[in-house]
């Protein structure tokens, strides 16, 4: 037999801990406690997805409270529901537990999770415990789509790409906390925030769910280039990308000036990337998703992303060879 880890309640002691006290909503028919949970049967269409945190891959125990762990873990899943357009409905949850973490701190980082999953509409209806070497939290989230649902493989030549918010935020928030990037006052706070704490664009996905045809589109996290490039890939499409239109927060500009490097290649920043048939305003745009959209490039005939408007620096993980189109 597997030693079990210190300090850490039998696994189904802790399951039974964490999930005390659960509420569900009329969705869900039997919660966590069976073998498997039971779902009613969904009104539309279904999304289901999966991710996963790793310590040392995705982030550092030193880096936040475990309350904020367990909310980020879910918020990128529900970004992916918000790729999508959709609603998110239920998860399950894996911990893969460590020696040297202790239950009160699975209660703190399921604290979190909780809720940022009511908040979402979210039920938690199962959850498993694994030993491990590392720390890990996964999570796997259905959700639904009302009206047709938005694809990375729906984009035509001649679309204009648009993007919400800002970019870099997370990756140079990441540099600044592993102390690779020197920042601080606001600034510092709002990268570290924006990478600690995303937030899923539900309602901008939601909202151009409803345009008809509707966009093909994507959740930036593993950086806009990479992002687009799954979008060109899949829609067999090329792009022409303006790196010079790319959105910069304040914060981003304050620390990192003029280099655009962690904006187009930098990751997390869960921002949704969208295409639209020519002729948008973005300000309109802005309204009805209810966050700054910006138009950034288009879509083109062929195979590969080329850039103009500002110099873009070699991006780790980016084919720049590709890039010459
Ligand atoms: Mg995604």
């Amino acid at each position: 037999l597997a030693r079990r880890p210190t300090n850490i309640p039998g696994e189904f002691k802790l399951i039974a801990r964490l999930c005390a006290g659960l509420t569900m909503s009329r969705r869900t028919l039997l919660g966590p406690g069976d073998d498997c949970a039971i779902l009613a049967r969904p009104r539309h269409a279904q999304l289901f997805t999966i991710d996963s945190m790793v310590e040392g891959v995705h982030f550092k125990l030193v880096w936040s409270p475990p309350a904020v762990l367990g909310s980020r873990a879910l918020e990128v899943n529900l970004s992916d529901i918000a790729a999508m357009g959709g609603v998110p409905t239920a998860c399950t949850v894996n911990l893969g537990i460590r020696r040297g973490l202790d239950a009160k701190f699975f209660d703190r980082l399921y604290a979190g999770l909780r809720a940022r999953a009511k908040s979402a509409g979210v039920d938690i209806v199962g959850g498993n415990v694994t030993r491990a070497e590392r720390l890990s939290i996964t999570v796997a989230l259905l959700g639904e789509v009302p009206a047709a649902a938005l694809r990375r493989d729906t984009a035509h030549p001649g679309d204009e790409i648009f993007v919400t918010g800002t970019f870099g935020d997370a990756a140079a928030g990441w540099r600044v906390l592993d102390g690779r990037i020197r920042a601080r006052g606001a600034a510092s706070k709002f990268l570290v925030d924006r990478f600690l704490s995303p937030v899923a664009r539900l309602r901008a996905g939601a909202r151009l769910a409803r345009l008809r045809p509707a966009p093909a589109a994507i959740d930036v996290s593993d950086g806009l280039l990479q992002d687009l490039g799954h979008i060109c890939e899949r829609s067999q499409v090329g792009a022409l990308l303006d790196a010079g239109a790319v959105p910069l927060s304040p914060a981003y500009r304050a620390v990192m000036g003029d280099d655009r490097s962690l904006a187009l290649g930098g990751g997390d920043d869960y921002e949704l990337l969208f295409c639209l048939a020519p002729g948008r305003d973005p300000r309109a745009l802005s309204r009805s998703l209810g966050i700054r959209v910006t138009r950034i490039g288009r879509i083109t005939r062929g195979r590969g992303i080329k850039t103009i408007g500002a110099r873009v620096p070699a991006v780790a993980g980016f084919d720049q060879l590709e890039a010459r189109g």
